[in-house]
Protein backbone atom coordinates (compact mmCIF):
# COMPACT_ATOMS: atom_id res chain seq x y z
CA UNK A 1 0.00 0.00 0.00
CA UNK A 2 1.58 3.59 -1.09
CA UNK A 3 1.01 5.59 2.14
CA UNK A 4 2.28 9.03 0.54
CA UNK A 5 -0.94 8.49 -1.76
CA UNK A 6 -3.34 9.02 1.06
CA UNK A 7 -1.36 12.10 2.25
CA UNK A 8 -2.47 15.60 1.68
CA UNK A 9 0.19 18.40 1.23
CA UNK A 10 -1.34 21.74 1.87
CA UNK A 11 0.96 24.91 0.67
CA UNK A 12 1.29 27.44 3.27
CA UNK A 13 -0.67 26.43 6.09
CA UNK A 14 -0.43 27.24 8.81
CA UNK A 15 2.09 30.24 7.22
CA UNK A 16 3.86 31.23 4.22
CA UNK A 17 6.25 28.73 2.93
CA UNK A 18 5.15 25.46 5.14
CA UNK A 19 4.09 22.70 3.09
CA UNK A 20 1.51 20.84 5.70
CA UNK A 21 1.09 17.19 5.57
CA UNK A 22 -1.95 16.59 6.23
CA UNK A 23 -3.07 13.20 7.77
CA UNK A 24 -7.01 13.44 7.75
CA UNK A 25 -6.91 12.33 4.22
CA UNK A 26 -5.25 9.04 5.79
CA UNK A 27 -7.66 8.73 8.50
CA UNK A 28 -10.66 8.97 7.13
CA UNK A 29 -9.74 5.88 4.89
CA UNK A 30 -10.53 3.13 7.39
CA UNK A 31 -8.11 0.10 6.01
CA UNK A 32 -5.32 2.75 5.47
CA UNK A 33 -5.54 3.79 9.44
CA UNK A 34 -5.88 -0.09 10.06
CA UNK A 35 -3.00 -1.04 7.63
CA UNK A 36 -0.97 2.28 9.85
CA UNK A 37 -1.85 1.01 13.11
CA UNK A 38 -1.26 -2.92 12.02
CA UNK A 39 2.32 -2.30 10.33
CA UNK A 40 3.59 -0.16 13.86
CA UNK A 41 2.28 -2.52 16.10
CA UNK A 42 3.59 -5.81 14.26
CA UNK A 43 6.79 -3.92 14.60
CA UNK A 44 6.70 -3.57 18.37
CA UNK A 45 4.73 -6.62 19.76
CA UNK A 46 6.72 -8.53 22.05
CA UNK A 47 10.12 -6.03 22.19
CA UNK A 48 8.55 -5.68 26.01
CA UNK A 49 7.27 -2.33 25.67
CA UNK A 50 5.07 -1.43 28.80
CA UNK A 51 3.73 1.80 27.76
CA UNK A 52 3.37 4.25 24.71
CA UNK A 53 2.88 7.71 24.88
CA UNK A 54 2.32 10.77 22.39
CA UNK A 55 2.02 14.37 22.38
CA UNK A 56 -1.05 15.96 21.43
CA UNK A 57 -3.22 15.91 19.54
CA UNK A 58 -2.22 13.83 16.46
CA UNK A 59 0.46 11.68 18.85
CA UNK A 60 -2.88 10.34 20.31
CA UNK A 61 -4.37 9.24 16.89
CA UNK A 62 -1.38 7.28 16.40
CA UNK A 63 -0.07 6.40 20.03
CA UNK A 64 -4.10 5.54 21.56
CA UNK A 65 -4.53 2.58 18.77
CA UNK A 66 -1.14 1.68 18.64
CA UNK A 67 -1.09 1.04 22.59
CA UNK A 68 -4.48 -0.48 22.26
CA UNK A 69 -2.98 -3.05 19.54
CA UNK A 70 -0.06 -3.75 21.64
CA UNK A 71 -3.00 -4.53 24.95
CA UNK A 72 -0.75 -1.80 26.65
CA UNK A 73 -1.28 1.22 28.36
CA UNK A 74 -1.57 5.00 26.76
CA UNK A 75 0.31 8.55 28.06
CA UNK A 76 -1.07 11.64 26.82
CA UNK A 77 1.69 14.30 26.69
CA UNK A 78 -0.02 17.45 27.26
CA UNK A 79 -0.41 20.93 26.38
CA UNK A 80 0.34 22.93 29.66
CA UNK A 81 -2.72 23.53 32.07
CA UNK A 82 -4.58 20.80 30.36
CA UNK A 83 -3.65 17.48 32.92
CA UNK A 84 -5.95 18.16 36.06
CA UNK A 85 -3.21 16.29 37.90
CA UNK A 86 0.37 16.57 39.46
CA UNK A 87 2.61 17.24 36.39
CA UNK A 88 6.25 17.77 34.87
CA UNK A 89 6.76 20.50 32.32
CA UNK A 90 9.46 21.20 29.46
CA UNK A 91 9.39 24.19 26.79
CA UNK A 92 10.28 23.91 23.10
CA UNK A 93 10.78 25.20 19.80
CA UNK A 94 8.13 23.92 17.03
CA UNK A 95 8.86 24.39 13.59
CA UNK A 96 6.58 26.94 13.52
CA UNK A 97 5.92 28.75 17.08
CA UNK A 98 6.84 27.67 20.76
CA UNK A 99 5.00 25.63 23.56
CA UNK A 100 4.92 23.70 26.70
CA UNK A 101 4.38 19.96 27.28
CA UNK A 102 3.34 18.27 30.40
CA UNK A 103 2.70 14.57 31.76
CA UNK A 104 1.07 13.39 34.87
CA UNK A 105 4.01 12.61 37.34
CA UNK A 106 2.25 9.46 38.04
CA UNK A 107 2.08 8.09 34.63
CA UNK A 108 5.15 6.14 34.25
CA UNK A 109 6.89 4.16 36.85
CA UNK A 110 11.05 4.27 37.30
CA UNK A 111 12.48 1.33 34.83
CA UNK A 112 9.14 1.48 32.64
CA UNK A 113 9.87 0.92 28.77
CA UNK A 114 7.98 3.28 26.97
CA UNK A 115 7.36 4.20 23.09
CA UNK A 116 6.92 7.48 22.03
CA UNK A 117 3.98 7.94 18.83
CA UNK A 118 3.70 11.10 16.89
CA UNK A 119 1.62 11.55 13.31
CA UNK A 120 5.24 13.42 12.18
CA UNK A 121 8.77 14.44 13.25
CA UNK A 122 9.91 17.69 11.84
CA UNK A 123 12.69 19.29 13.75
CA UNK A 124 12.38 17.10 15.99
CA UNK A 125 11.31 19.34 19.16
CA UNK A 126 8.46 17.68 19.91
CA UNK A 127 9.39 14.57 20.24
CA UNK A 128 12.66 15.66 22.69
CA UNK A 129 10.61 17.33 24.65
CA UNK A 130 8.24 14.12 24.89
CA UNK A 131 11.79 11.82 25.65
CA UNK A 132 12.96 14.74 28.17
CA UNK A 133 9.30 14.58 30.34
CA UNK A 134 9.56 10.71 30.26
CA UNK A 135 13.03 10.52 31.57
CA UNK A 136 12.85 12.91 34.37
CA UNK A 137 9.75 10.00 35.13
CA UNK A 138 12.70 7.46 35.01
CA UNK A 139 11.04 6.11 32.14
CA UNK A 140 13.21 4.14 29.96
CA UNK A 141 12.95 5.24 26.05
CA UNK A 142 12.27 2.31 23.97
CA UNK A 143 11.80 3.40 20.26
CA UNK A 144 9.95 6.23 18.67
CA UNK A 145 7.50 5.57 15.91
CA UNK A 146 5.85 8.05 13.48
CA UNK A 147 4.25 7.90 10.39
CA UNK A 148 5.84 10.57 8.79
CA UNK A 149 9.62 11.98 8.74
CA UNK A 150 10.58 15.21 7.59
CA UNK A 151 14.32 14.01 7.00
CA UNK A 152 15.03 17.20 5.19
CA UNK A 153 14.44 18.64 9.08
CA UNK A 154 17.17 16.37 10.28
CA UNK A 155 15.03 15.51 13.80
CA UNK A 156 16.56 12.01 13.84
CA UNK A 157 19.56 13.68 14.99
CA UNK A 158 17.65 14.71 18.01
CA UNK A 159 16.89 11.13 19.19
CA UNK A 160 20.42 9.66 18.97
CA UNK A 161 21.02 6.35 19.79
CA UNK A 162 17.30 5.73 19.73
CA UNK A 163 15.49 3.19 17.14
CA UNK A 164 13.60 5.64 15.40
CA UNK A 165 10.66 4.23 12.70
CA UNK A 166 8.97 6.24 10.12
CA UNK A 167 6.60 4.59 7.49
CA UNK A 168 6.52 7.63 5.04
CA UNK A 169 9.28 9.76 4.24
CA UNK A 170 9.50 13.39 2.48
P1 LIG B 1 8.78 18.96 15.38
O1 LIG B 1 8.63 19.25 16.83
O2 LIG B 1 9.43 20.08 14.63
O3 LIG B 1 9.43 17.62 15.12
O4 LIG B 1 7.32 18.92 14.76
C1 LIG B 1 6.52 17.81 14.92
C2 LIG B 1 5.19 18.23 15.43
O5 LIG B 1 4.62 19.28 14.68
C3 LIG B 1 4.25 17.03 15.38
O6 LIG B 1 3.57 16.94 16.60
C4 LIG B 1 3.34 17.35 14.23
O7 LIG B 1 2.02 17.01 14.55
C5 LIG B 1 3.51 18.83 13.96
N1 LIG B 1 3.79 19.11 12.54
C6 LIG B 1 4.86 19.77 12.05
N2 LIG B 1 4.81 19.84 10.71
C7 LIG B 1 3.71 19.21 10.34
C8 LIG B 1 3.11 18.89 9.06
O8 LIG B 1 3.60 19.21 7.96
N3 LIG B 1 1.96 18.17 9.12
C9 LIG B 1 1.42 17.76 10.27
N4 LIG B 1 1.93 18.04 11.45
C10 LIG B 1 3.06 18.75 11.50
Amino acid sequence: MNLKEHIRVIPDFPQLGIRFKDITTLLNNGPVYKEVIDTLADHYRDKGIELVAGPEARGFVIGAPLAYALGIGFVPIRKSGKLPGETIEAGYDLEYGKDKLAVHKDSIRPGQRVLIADDLLATGGTISTTLNLIRQLGGEIAGAAFLIELSYLNGREKLDGIDVVSLVQY
